[in-house]
């Protein structure tokens, strides 16, 4: 079977891990962890970068940091992974469901501003598929109406808009790195982006315990003591170590995925043509990072059948999301604004491809599976 997804591997994980394994300081924050951050925050241009367990975690983080209550309203898309919705439900708010865009399943910019009510705290834009949601329009209206922008950037590392990078438009931003991400540190593992420097010292805080112990170890107060509210939000030493023989080839992990992007494009170009499938939209000012290769069917019975065609030939493919207004979890702290036309259209249709890091030996048996698959329902 070719899998729909295989970790990232550079060959390189084996020497940091052991590395890292015989330091003297194997918890959190060590030199493989300072190392990580300081390539973020070096990349991105930005105040402060955190390492944490998980994008789930950074998320969480961020919910803390603006300071979340019960009754505040947060506004994102209902497509989307749980976790998007579920680090601010964590702290009582009431999530508000915007449609998305047809062409980058994308948070439709255009739905937000009338969404917004006087409980509305946050607008958590999505970039779906490391694919930029429009985050000019975006902060605008955040700027205007004194609302933050949290980003959840899971799918988004390496790429841009406008030359700027995902991940530095919010006043914080979240990224992933469990193994079905572009780069992983060990299976999971997340990043905080802080862009505005007044949650810098708190998220220290937040992150140790609700302790001071970071500005202890770097000699800025002399008494190490308890001080907020907080987690355990520290990934190990040897998950900053994996992650960091990711970064080392980041250009080239990004490439040979941008390469399998483009054979697909290539190679279904004239099936979309004929109206057998829709292809993803990459507005002309974004620079992706080929996270996702995906294909829009024309209904969901043909979605169904396509899967299981490609399984028949080998090939592994999945859909998601449920979109999270339709699931049990929605339903329970979340509500729609507008009928979410294009997201209850689109999540019926959309199909996944394997895309991973050295699959260009078995493209081609993937492209002829999926024409057979295509072209036997026409
Ligand atoms: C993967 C993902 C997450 C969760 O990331 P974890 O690191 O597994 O917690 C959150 N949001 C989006 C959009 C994702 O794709």
């Amino acid at each position: 079977m070719i899998p729909f997804n295989l970790p990232p591997r550079t060959g390189r994980e084996d020497h940091h891990v052991l590395a890292a394994m015989n330091s003297t300081k194997i918890s959190g924050d060590g030199e493989y962890g300072q190392k990580c951050q300081a390539w973020f925050e070096q990349q991105l241009g930005c105040h402060k970068t955190l390492l944490t367990p998980s994008c789930t975690q950074a998320l969480e983080m961020a919910a803390l940091l603006i300071d979340i209550q019960p009754g505040d309203e947060v506004i994102m898309p209902s497509y989307t992974f749980v976790s998007t919705a579920n680090a601010f439900v964590l702290r009582g708010a009431t999530i508000v469901f915007v449609d998305i865009r047809p062409d980058t399943m994308n948070i439709n910019e255009e739905l937000i501003e009338a969404a917004i009510t006087s409980k509305t705290k946050a607008i958590v834009p999505v970039h779906y598929a490391g694919v930029a949601c429009n985050m000019q329009v975006i902060c605008d209206i955040a700027e205007r109406l004194q609302l933050f922008v949290i980003e959840d950037a899971a799918q988004a590392v390496m790429s841009t808009l406008e030359g700027k990078r995902l991940g530095s438009f919010g006043h914080l931003a979240a990224f992933s790195f469990h193994e079905t991400k572009n780069f992983s540190s060990g299976g999971e593992g997340g990043l905080l982006v802080i862009n505005d420097e007044r949650f810098a010292q708190r998220a220290e805080i937040i992150r140790e315990k609700g302790t001071n112990r970071s500005q202890f170890f770097r000699g800025m107060v002399d008494k190490y003591t308890w001080v907020d509210r907080g987690s355990s939000y520290l990934p190990s030493e040897l998950q900053a170590a994996y992650l960091w023989a990711q970064l080392e080839q980041a250009n080239e992990i990004t490439n040979n995925r941008l390469h399998s992007w483009s054979t697909y494009w290539q190679g279904l170009s004239d099936l979309a043509e004929r109206g057998f499938i829709t292809m993803p939209q990459v507005p002309d000012n974004c620079q992706h990072n080929a996270h996702m290769y995906y294909i829009l069917l024309p209904n969901l019975e043909r979605r169904t059948a396509v899967i299981s065609q490609l399984k028949e030939q080998g090939v592994q493919s999945v859909f998601h999301y449920i979109p999270l207004h339709s699931a049990p979890a929605g339903q329970r702290y979340a509500r729609a604004h507008g009928d979410l036309a294009v997201t209850n259209d689109t999540s019926d249709r959309l199909l996944r491809l394997p895309l991973w890091v050295g699959m260009e030996e078995v493209h081609r048996d993937v492209l002829r599976a999926l024409r057979t698959a295509l072209e036997a329902g026409h």
